[in-house]
């Protein structure tokens, strides 16, 4: 049985105090969600994390930070450490498009936070997905396979059901346009598909999210899905209704 979990990535937006009120605004709506058994995270900047741990301390919801670095330490300015959030987050998203694009990482850089943030015992929340250059020359299942792999690469059949994977498709991403309900499942059992042929079992133990556009308006249809198991949210996590309204989906 695999817990749901919506996460909130909140990207380059709010200050430390309007994280202290959207989680006040947040925390109320989605205590009872929280109660029935949805696992619900939010992700705002680094800069707000201290201030999140105090003001959704016994809340129910889970923290996550946006990136790491995986070196522990050094000469890389401006950079976090998975040590500097191990007792402050429980998820760190790793290769989000929007890094792999802007940023340059790369899947082998990926993979390196991904470990180091299972090693400093959080959770990776690790994000693949096509550009729709890719979706468009079918080579969707070649890039995913790819980044599944490379991404996993290393990590110890223990450590496995720790992983959540978010299939975003990049073209979805703060678009408006979600993938439809029956493609984000067959993509998301696809992954799953792929999990199985490098790590047997421990397929069935790991979730797997959609994200991209998810809204209040769709959210049902795609999480009534068999193989997706939370969402990971841009835009509408960022108003507490419309991001308490798709975990009430779940
Ligand atoms: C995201 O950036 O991870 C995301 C899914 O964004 P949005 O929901 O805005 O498409």
């Amino acid at each position: 049985m695999r817990t749901t979990l919506i996460a909130g990535n909140w990207k380059m937006n709010k200050s430390v105090s309007e994280t202290v009120l959207l989680i006040s605004e947040l925390a109320p709506l989605v205590r009872d969600d929280i109660a029935r058994g949805v696992e619900v995270a939010v992700c705002p900047p680094f800069i707000a994390l201290a201030t999140a741990r105090d003001v959704l301390s016994n809340s129910g919801l889970k923290l996550g930070a946006q990136n790491v670095n995986p070196e522990a330490k050094g000469a890389f300015t401006g950079e976090i450490a998975p040590g500097m959030l191990s007792g402050l987050t429980e998820y760190v998203i790793v290769g989000h498009s929007e890094r792999r694009q802007i940023f340059g990482e790369s899947d082998a850089f990926v993979n390196k936070k991904a470990l180091a943030v299972l090693a400093a015992g959080m959770a990776p929340i690790l994000c693949v997905g096509e550009t729709l250059a890719e979706n468009e020359a079918g080579q969707t299942e070649a890039v995913l396979t790819r980044q599944v792999a490379a991404g996993l690469s290393g990590i110890a059949p223990n450590d496995l059901s720790r992983v959540v994977i978010a299939y975003e498709p990049i073209w979805a991403i703060g678009t408006g346009r979600a993938a439809t309900a029956a493609d984000a499942q067959n993509r998301c059992a696809f992954i799953r598909a792929e999990i199985r042929k490098l790590a047997g079992a421990a397929a069935d133990t790991m979730r797997i999210q959609y994200g991209g556009s998810v809204t209040p308006a769709n959210a049902r249809e795609i999480l009534s899905k068999p193989d997706i198991d939370g969402a990971l949210v841009g835009g509408a996590s960022l108003k507490a209704a419309d991001f308490a309204a798709i975990v009430a989906a779940a």
